[in-house]
């Protein structure tokens, strides 16, 4: 099943897309697809249901947002594609590198990237994002995909010299509002049964940047999960972005960042396309 939100900003409705691509509006199941819904088994009850159940179908005029609603966290994983290190002048790591990217960066998958104030770095990561199905802490790795509810195209957009020329933790380049459209939506985990085999790629103005497939993971998705459930408990409908492989505006030479109006457009296996357009800064 494929899961959208549609509406204004704030407003989404949940939703669900079809194979044919029509979108069918699920409100009268549930009032929208955030942590209550995941911890209560929603996506098979809302699978039962539409087998019995005639739902509205949705304009394809209509916007859509972020396909999960407020997840208590947004989780990154970093240099996760070895030749990604490579580019960004770093070793590939001999554990998992953890980072948080604000939930206040979210928005949805066709909505305008805005540069920062006085921004100068802002680059481009195409990433698959996982999102939890129900409440993790210390899971064994055989059991981790039990607690992945999902997938969802990630465009975790990056400030470099926030990140990596200011002092501190690298949150301070990946939370910038706007900076994390993601959707078209989430496709449950059902129909993605190999996440680890899937291309992923991303085009600015047209033009490949990233080109990669998702078997370059230097850590999967059961040892991420794992992983970062030793360190905090993971909640239903919180995110985890599996890191960006080899092509980003950092790695070039000279390196390329975004301006205003430039467009982005990206895509992964299954989970469908995204494209956003770069704004310069305005309050
Ligand atoms: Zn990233």
């Amino acid at each position: 099943m494929k899961l959208i939100r549609f509406g204004k900003p704030g407003q989404e409705r949940p939703g669900v897309e079809l194979e044919s691509g029509e979108k069918l509006d699920v409100s009268s199941f549930t009032t929208d697809f955030n942590k209550d819904f995941f911890t209560n088994n929603g996506i098979e009850k809302l699978k039962e249901w539409l087998a019995t159940n005639d739902a509205p179908i949705v304009n394809d005029l209509e916007r859509l947002g972020c396909p999960v609603s407020n997840p208590s966290k947004i989780v990154c994983v970093g240099l996760n594609y070895a030749k990604h290190a490579e580019e960004s002048g770093m070793s590939v790591p001999e554990e998992p590198v953890l980072f948080f990217k604000a939930t206040t960066a979210i928005v949805g998958p066709f909505d305008n990237v805005m540069l920062p104030k006085n921004s100068l770095k802002s680059d481009w990561e195409v990433e698959l994002a996982v999102v939890i199905g129900k409440k993790a802490s210390y899971v064994p790795k055989n059991d981790a995909m039990d607690y992945v509810a999902g997938y969802v195209l990630h465009n975790d957009i990056s400030e470099r010299e926030y990140q990596l020329e200011r002092q501190g933790q690298w949150v301070k380049g990946k939370s910038c509002d706007t900076f994390a459209p993601l959707g078209p939506y989430l496709v449950t985990k059902d129909e993605a049964p190999d996440p680890h085999n899937l291309d992923l790629w991303l085009k600015l103005n047209g033009e490949t940047m990233q080109s990669s497939n998702t078997s370059d993971l230097v850590f999967d998705i059961p040892t991420l999960v794992s992983y970062i459930s030793e360190f905090m408990t993971l909640l239903p409908g919180d995110i985890i972005s599996t890191g960006t492989p080899f092509g980003v505006g950092l790695g070039l030479t000279p390196p390329i960042y975004l301006k205003e109006g430039d467009v982005m457009e990206l895509g992964i296996d299954k989970l469908g396309v995204s494209r956003q357009k770069v704004i310069a800064f305005s309050e």
